[in-house]
């Protein structure tokens, strides 16, 4: 029998797992719906020898010091410091706007201008929320701060969230930055890298351990049911002792018993072409032209050589659970969905052995080094608890 078993084969469900066989020598079972681990962060290599990212791409970049050096024994890394680029009005421009985006939309002389009012005003190398140039005084830069709004954040927001201008949240609005420097990274964090091997052999080295198996193709609810009078977990028909990590979708847990808990979607295609470069960055994004949010060049990101190149883009939709095809991308946080999350939540805080972590589980958007942080953190709770 196994003292713990996992939904879902992600960073969430692969950390924990790796943690509990590794240190605490106990069995675990994962269990997993995919034909393959590593869930939205898998990756493979193409005929042409270039590392595509099934669910769209995917950088490391984190400040956590303990997940950098916890992932580093099951990887190599590449340095890679990730670019936006924007195409506006027929520019590619750096995104998030910065100085340099400005030279490349206004006339030198303007440009120059607006840079120094910048500076003046707020200093180099500070953030300005863009709701703050709305507000000034001087009309150069409250014009800067409505054409940002228009051509760099309005439609790609309307796009991404499917969504109308007045739909749009005044609040993370007001957020959008805008960068009083020339640096045009995306990330500034203190770690940045791309695993040299790819991601999914990250997974391989994780889980392959005696006391781990795995079953793939397999959704959890062939094999595990709730009682929610007893507040017990059945595992084949048997009432199961050890403890559930699930990192699966907590709707899907109780049935949807509740409602749905709405997320944006994401139908992603690919495209093989024969010529080297495709586009300029990595990841380039369309806010105002076509229905698709961004390309991205998959090569750009190991610096990988071929005749050939792949791109991929990114068209969102909304997510219907019904729909194989379809997978839960983003969660639409508001008000009445996170009350909806919090309604699950406290359904599962009665059963003492079901435990969630990840980003389906928690229903939150996060980063890699966010779950995998998390679940580093309940491993620990799990090791005090005993
Ligand atoms: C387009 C996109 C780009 C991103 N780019 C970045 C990036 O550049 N950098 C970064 O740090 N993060 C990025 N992320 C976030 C990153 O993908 C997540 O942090 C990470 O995948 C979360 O891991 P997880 O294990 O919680 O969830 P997942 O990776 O989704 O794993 C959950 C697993 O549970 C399985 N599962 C679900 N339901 C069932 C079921 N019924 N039965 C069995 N198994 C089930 C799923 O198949 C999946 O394998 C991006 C996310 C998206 C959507």
């Amino acid at each position: 029998m196994f003292d713990y078993i996992i939904v879902g084969a992600g960073f969430s469900g692969s950390v924990i797992a790796e943690r509990i066989a590794n240190v605490l020598n106990k069995k675990v079972l994962i269990i997993e719906k995919k034909n393959h681990l590593g869930g939205h962060c898998y990756d493979f290599k193409n005929k042409n020898g270039i590392t595509i990212h099934k669910y769209g791409p995917h950088i490391f970049h984190t400040n956590f010091e303990n997940v950098y050096t916890y992932l580093s024994k099951f990887t190599e890394w590449k340095p890679y410091q990730h670019k936006v680029l924007g195409v506006i009005d027929g520019q590619k421009i750096p995104i998030p706007f910065n100085l340099n985006s400005l030279q490349k939309i206004f006339s030198e002389e303007k440009a120059k201008v607006i840079s120094k009012k910048l500076i003046a005003n707020y200093g180099f190398g500070t953030n300005v929320p863009i709701l703050d140039l709305l507000k000034s005084d001087d009309k150069d830069l409250k014009k800067l701060a409505e054409f940002i709004y228009e051509k760099v954040f309005k439609n790609y927001t309307m796009k991404q969230w499917g969504i109308t201008p007045d739909q749009i949240d005044p609040a993370v609005t007001a957020r959008v930055p805008v960068s009083i420097s020339n640096d045009d990274r995306y990330f500034h964090d203190k770690f940045q890298f791309m695993p040299v091997k790819g991601y999914s052999q990250i997974f391989d080295k994780m889980l392959s351990h005696k006391n781990i198996e795995i079953l793939l193709n397999t959704n959890f609810k062939d094999l595990i049911k709730l009682d929610e009078n007893l507040k017990q977990v059945f595992f084949k028909g048997k009432i199961f002792t050890g403890q559930l990590i699930f990192t699966g979708s907590i709707d899907e847990l109780f049935e949807y018993k509740f409602g749905y808990l709405p997320y944006r979607s994401l139908k992603i295609e690919f495209e093989n072409l024969p010529e080297k470069e495709f586009q300029t960055a990595a990841v380039e994004n369309y806010p105002n032209d076509f229905d698709f949010t961004r390309i991205t060049e998959f090569k750009k990101f190991m610096n990988e050589q071929s005749d050939f190149t792949t791109i991929a883009r990114e068209f969102p939709l909304s997510y219907n659970p019904k729909n194989d095809d379809l997978n839960p991308y983003y969660p639409i946080r508001n008000i009445d969905n996170d009350k909806l999350f919090e309604k699950y939540k406290s359904e599962v805080e009665q059963f003492p052995n079901i435990f969630l972590v990840g980003r389906l589980a928690e229903y939150k958007y996060f980063n890699m080094d966010n779950v995998i942080n998390n679940s580093l953190n309940l491993f620990d709770k799990l090791v005090k608890n005993g």
